[in-house]
C-alpha cells in the first residue's frame, strides 16, 4: 500500500514519460543519479576526521590518499564548501573536472625567467599543458620580439606572461627613461603577440629600490625557491632542488631557455600533482589564496593569506 503511494507520487515527479505504461527498467536509470547524488551530499555533511570518510576513503582510495589531503587536515581550517571539494577532488570518488582548483590544498608558482625560447618553452608548455597547470614567464625583450609565435603558445596554453625588462638590464643602474624604455619594448612585443599586456614583473638579478617601485605599474615578483638551474644544468639536480625544498604558496625560480630545466620540468610537474600540489600562476595563486598584490611591494611567495 505504502509502496503503490511512493511510486504514484514518484510518477507525478519524473512526469508523464514515465507513467503508468512505462516498464519500470526506464525508472531506475534517474532514480539511480538522484540516489548517488544524494549520497554524495550525505557525504560530503560529515566532519573531514569522521570515522565514516576515513573508512570510506581508505577503502576505496588507499593509494590517492596523498599528502594534500593530509595537509588539510592538519594545517588548514576548511570552510564547508574547500572541505568537500578537498575530499572530491584527493579521494576521487568521482572525476572532478581537473582544471578546477581548490583553494584549500596547497599550491605552488612555477616561474621561468629570461625566455622564450622556441624549443624548450614548448617543451615545458607540453608538460604543463597534459597536467593541467599553470606557469608564469618572465619573457626578455629580445626573445619576445623575435620568438612570437612562443608567445602565442604560452598566452593560448593559459599561462602568464610577465615582464623581464628588454635586455636583462639591472634597472637600478638605469635613470627613469631607460627604465621605462626596458619595460614599455617587452609590452609591446607582448601585446603585439598576444594582445595581452603583461600583469607582473621581476626585475633581472631581483633588484630594485625605492624610485623603481615608484615607476612600475605592475606588482614585483621574486621566488622563495631558487633551483640555481643556470649553473647546474642538471635536470636531477634541479628536480630534487624543488622537490626537497617545496612547500605550499611557493614561487619556483627557473630558466626556460635551457634544454635541461626542460627535462627537469618533466620530472617535477608529475612529481608535484602526484604530492597534492597544485601548479598555477604567480596571479592565480594570490588571488586564489585571497591576496591582492600591490603597487610598491616585492612578492617572494605566498605561504599565507595574511602576509
Ligand atoms: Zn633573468
Amino acid at each position: 500500500m505504502i509502496l503503490k503511494k511512493i511510486k504514484e507520487k514518484w510518477h507525478k515527479i519524473v512526469g508523464p514519460s514515465y507513467s503508468k505504461h512505462t516498464s519500470d527498467s526506464k525508472i531506475l536509470y534517474p532514480g539511480f543519479i538522484i540516489a548517488v547524488s544524494l549520497f554524495s551530499i550525505m557525504l560530503a555533511q560529515f566532519p573531514q576526521n569522521s570515522r565514516f570518510r576515513r573508512w570510506y576513503a581508505l577503502s576505496h582510495h588507499n593509494d590517492i590518499v596523498n599528502k594534500a589531503i593530509q595537509y588539510t587536515q592538519d594545517n588548514i581550517p576548511l570552510s564547508d564548501h574547500g572541505e568537500f571539494l578537498t575530499y572530491y577532488r584527493f579521494t576521487g570518488f568521482g572525476e572532478c573536472n581537473p582544471d578546477d582548483v581548490d583553494t584549500n590544498a596547497p599550491m605552488i608558482a612555477l616561474t621561468f625567467d629570461d625566455g622564450p625560447n622556441p624549443e624548450s618553452t614548448r617543451r615545458i608548455l607540453d608538460v604543463l599543458t597534459a597536467n593541467y597547470s599553470h606557469a608564469t614567464f618572465f619573457v626578455v625583450g629580445t626573445n619576445a620580439e623575435q620568438y612570437q609565435e612562443t608567445l602565442k603558445e604560452i598566452s593560448a596554453a593559459g599561462c602568464e606572461i610577465g615582464n623581464h625588462t628588454y635586455n636583462h638590464a639591472k634597472l637600478t643602474s638605469l635613470g627613469a627613461d631607460e627604465v621605462a624604455e626596458q619595460i614599455d619594448k617587452v609590452n609591446r612585443a607582448v601585446k603585439k603577440a598576444t594582445g595581452e599586456n603583461t600583469t607582473v614583473i621581476r626585475p633581472p638579478y631581483g633588484a630594485y629600490d625605492e624610485a623603481l617601485m615608484q615607476q612600475l605599474d605592475v606588482p614585483v615578483i621574486l621566488w622563495d625557491v631558487d633551483t640555481e638551474d643556470w649553473e647546474s644544468r642538471n635536470a636531477q639536480k634541479i628536480a630534487d632542488a624543488v622537490m626537497s625544498k617545496v612547500k605550499d604558496g611557493d614561487i619556483i625560480l627557473m630558466h626556460d631557455i635551457y634544454e635541461s630545466t626542460a627535462d627537469a620540468v618533466e620530472i617535477i610537474v608529475p612529481k608535484l600533482k602526484e604530492q597534492g600540489y597544485q601548479i598555477v600562476t604567480v596571479s592565480e595563486m594570490a588571488s586564489y589564496k585571497g591576496k591582492t598584490l600591490e603597487l610598491g611591494k616585492a612578492y617572494g611567495g605566498f605561504q599565507n593569506a595574511q602576509q
